[in-house]
């Protein structure tokens, strides 16, 4: 029902300060109603070379889960990330009953390699979930989101090369979904990095820096981020290109974005947005945000679109 997520890029924050950021994001969004709430961090602290993603979730307002997020063991509040990337849901339950299991961020497996939240509906999940659980995949929740964690593990898991880049993951995984989706995506594979897609829910992007923006359109689809070839400076409120677009910071510098289903949680921070249209994948890695559009899967028949997994 409700994503809010927050990426500080070389801007140093507390680890208080991004669970004030991802609370006040969920706040603003409590007016669309909800009955459960949950976050996902980076659970490691500095000096702790293992990357892991925490989870927590729990049923009922998001002042339940503020409280629950202080309540974490080895959750060192004055830890110091200076790049982070955080996501939050608030969950109006649409598959399986409302408790902190089905809620979300929903993970690929018990260590949390993928993980990730979903306003919408995935009409084609059972039989994806079919399909996962023939491959001996082990699912936890009732909901449909949970499928779509299981399945870029299962794309990442059966990958051809293995510097597959997380984007690339992500388009694979929106061709097999039929449905309505806004989603945001996190990894311990590709930490510091965001990948964010939506179709038939609303889903945007606000991008704070104290530094000149620049954009870049890329005339070739797929093609990646040149930063040295910066050519528009972007205007307060950007529109979207037609082309797939990359936008960063000149000089590589601090930069904060900010994801989000309703414009209500970014305005505070930024008055810069780009809105995602439908099949647009955003992806955020070394502080450059880049979008390009995805071709629809060519079959609208799930059980050939699930064919074209194997
Ligand atoms: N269909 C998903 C679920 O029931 C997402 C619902 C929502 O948009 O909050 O978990």
């Amino acid at each position: 029902c409700g994503i809010f997520a927050y990426m500080n890029y070389r801007v140093p924050r507390t680890r208080k300060e991004i669970f004030e950021t991802l609370i006040k994001g969920l706040q603003r969004l409590e007016y669309r109603g909800y009955d459960s709430a949950g976050v996902a961090i980076d659970g490691n602290n500095n000096e702790d070379k293992e990357r892991n993603i925490k989870l927590v979730k729990k049923r009922g307002k998001v002042k339940a889960l503020d409280e629950e997020l202080y309540k974490q063991d080895g959750m060192d509040l004055k830890v110091e990330f200076e790049t982070h990337f955080g996501i939050a849901h608030t969950r109006w339950a649409t598959h399986g009953v409302p408790n902190a299991v089905n809620s979300h961020p929903q993970r690929s497996d018990k260590t949390n390699e993928f993980v990730v939240i979903h306003n919408g509906i995935i009409t084609n999940y059972k039989d994806l979930r079919k399909f996962l659980e023939t491959k001996g995949y082990e699912f936890e929740s009732e909901t449909d989101t949970e499928t779509i964690a299981k399945l870029i593990k299962y794309v990442y898991d059966n990958r051809e090369s293995e510097d597959i880049r997380f984007s690339t993951l992500v388009e694979r995984v929106i061709q097999q979904l039929e449905g309505a989706f806004a989603l945001v995506f996190k990894s311990i594979h590709y930490p510091g990095e965001a990948v964010t897609t939506r179709r038939g829910s609303p889903l945007l992007i606000g991008v704070r820096s104290k530094y000149k923006l620049s954009t870049e359109q890329i005339p070739i689809l797929y093609r990646t981020c040149n930063i040295e070839n910066v050519k528009n400076i972007c205007k307060t409120r950007m529109k979207r290109l037609d082309s797939s677009t990359c936008l960063h910071a000149v000089g590589d510098k601090a930069v904060e974005f900010f994801f989000a289903s309703d414009a209500s949680a970014i305005i505070e921070h930024t008055n810069r947005v780009i809105f995602l249209e439908d099949d647009d994948i955003a992806a955020v890695a070394d502080g450059k945000l880049s979008i390009h559009r995805v071709k629809r899967s060519a079959s609208d028949d799930p059980s050939r679109a699930i064919q074209t997994l194997q």
